[in-house]
């Protein structure tokens, strides 16, 4: 398919490339929508093996944060942005300069942030060249890194799934798959932890693993085995595309809520996973704390602030998990509905 095809199959409203030959800097940022206000979205930093893949995986992002900001309430619209190449060789000041000023060229229709591969440091030497970044330090005025805060919306989701099908949001004692325990993933475990949980982790980084079984008493399993143990909640929580045809027999829980973006490979494997018994609870719902917390910004950041608004995520999911029950619907079908009616009437009141 052409990158013009592309494009418009999702209706994204404009993709840009940008490319500062110094310092290696390639990327492209997609703007799906500004329907609701500026699109805002991080900046993923990934090697990744084509060009065509990076164009792929921002294009679907990037609406996927459409979505998220929707859903959540938000009055933001939704933008990715990918810079090709790996961070651990690739990213410079320099580099981050030049895509200062890419995105100060966007004249303020994309807003980034940090994401997989980038940092609150990388996005304060952005910052020197654009106002269009948040999630910059608490010191600076920002929000800082917005982990943590996505991890509080996977948590609140965890206790909201409880609520629905134990009848407590109580966690004691319930069993939690997590496969990727990087930024969120470990912070959602520490969370759980506290909260009386068992907790099964999986990493290709052994560090990480270890310390989240000496720290929090998990067991580690292969990367490849956990999304196949008996827990009642397996939360994604690594990269894209881990429910799918594949996986979704494999499937050994009652609950998916994780914090990984794009966790269906398909459309089809949000009926695939109903259709198998298991709640799934949709991701842009449960990982928006990071995009909240970056739009408690407005009119001034505090984490009381920023905290009541993410536990909002536990009555929006319960809404979206309850409706879509009893219309009979895949619960992904349900979110992408309220998203939708939003969409269809800007203007008629966000939360934030
Ligand atoms: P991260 O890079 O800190 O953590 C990802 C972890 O997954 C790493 O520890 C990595 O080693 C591990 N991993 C990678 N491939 C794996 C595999 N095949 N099997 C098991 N583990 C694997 O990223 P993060 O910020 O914690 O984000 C995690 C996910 O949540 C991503 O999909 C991200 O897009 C999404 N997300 C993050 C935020 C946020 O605030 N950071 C917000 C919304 C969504």
């Amino acid at each position: 398919m052409g990158v013009f095809d592309s494009v418009a199959q999702e209706q994204h409203e404009s993709v840009h490339f940008g490319i500062d030959h110094a310092s290696g800097l390639q990327t492209i940022v997609a703007i799906h929508s500004t329907v609701l206000g500026p699109s805002l979205g991080g900046t993923r930093f990934y090697p990744y093996g084509s060009e065509a893949e990076a164009l792929t995986d921002v294009l679907r992002l990037s609406k996927g944060m459409t979505y998220k900001a929707a859903c959540a309430g938000l009055d933001q619209g939704g933008g990715k942005a990918v810079i090709i190449g790996n961070p651990a060789t690739l990213a410079s000041p320099a580099l981050f300069r030049a895509y200062g000023d890419f995105i100060e060229g966007l004249d303020g229709r994309y807003i980034t942030a940090e994401d997989v591969g980038t940092t609150v440091e990388n996005m304060e030497i952005v910052a020197s060249r654009t106002d269009h970044v948040s999630g910059l330090f608490r010191e600076h005025g920002g929000s800082g890194d917005p982990s943590p805060a996505t991890a509080r919306g996977v948590f609140v989701s965890h206790q909201a799934i409880a609520m629905l099908l134990w009848g407590s949001k109580d966690l004691t004692g319930r069993r939690v798959g997590i496969k990727g325990i990087g930024k969120v993933g470990m912070a959602l475990a520490g969370l759980l932890f506290e909260a009386g949980a068992d907790l099964i982790v999986a990493d290709v980084d052994d560090v990480a693993t270890e310390h989240a079984a000496t720290t929090y008493g998990a067991k580690v399993v292969h990367v490849d085995e956990i999304h196949q143990v008996h827990c009642d909640i397996f939360a994604p929580c690594a990269l894209g595309g881990d429910l799918n045809e594949s996986s979704i027999p494999e499937l050994r829980c009652t609950a998916v809520a994780g914090s990984a973006n794009n966790q269906l490979a398909t459309e089809a494997d949000g009926d695939r996973i109903r259709a198998a018994g298991i709640l799934y609870a949709p991701d842009f719902v449960v990982n928006a704390g990071g995009i909240i917390n970056i739009a408690a910004e407005q009119g001034g950041y505090s984490l009381e602030k920023a905290n009541t608004m993410i536990d909002g995520i536990f009555n929006n999911l319960t809404e979206i998990l309850i409706t879509a029950d009893k219309l009979g619907i895949g619960t992904h079908t349900a979110a992408e509905r309220v998203a939708d009616e939003r969409l269809a009437t800007p203007g008629q009141g966000g939360t934030a």
